[in-house]
């Protein structure tokens, strides 16, 4: 008898877990502590299954307490003078990240 391997396999599932996750943090945005809860999950599951995080997924939350960066609510904002380089501080921890652009819009 074959072995037939189920045609949906673990990575799959582990990717639409991420993007559930992802989309469950920034619908339930205003309440902070679920939102980083969802980030969290979501970076646990990636790290696991050595999924890469989309680049917009990535540049969306602080690294170090998974708070969603939402510009003027859990965010400072600026643009260094270079202009290609924005700098997304979280109001929660303080953390800063670098976010270098290409081309501008
Ligand atoms: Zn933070």
């Amino acid at each position: 008898m074959h072995k037939h391997k189920s045609p949906i396999n673990l990575s799959t599932i582990a990717n639409n877990r991420i993007k559930i996750l992802f989309d469950t943090a920034l619908l339930n945005a205003e309440d902070l502590d679920y939102s980083a809860h969802c980030i969290s999950e979501m970076r646990k599951i990636s790290s696991h299954h050595r999924i890469k995080l989309d680049k917009i997924m990535k540049e969306s939350f602080c690294r170090k307490c998974n708070n969603l960066l939402l510009p003027g609510k859990t965010a400072k904002v600026r643009v260094l003078k270079k202009g290609n380089e924005i700098v997304y501080k979280c109001t929660i921890c303080g953390t800063e990240k670098h976010i270098i652009r290409g081309i501008m819009h």
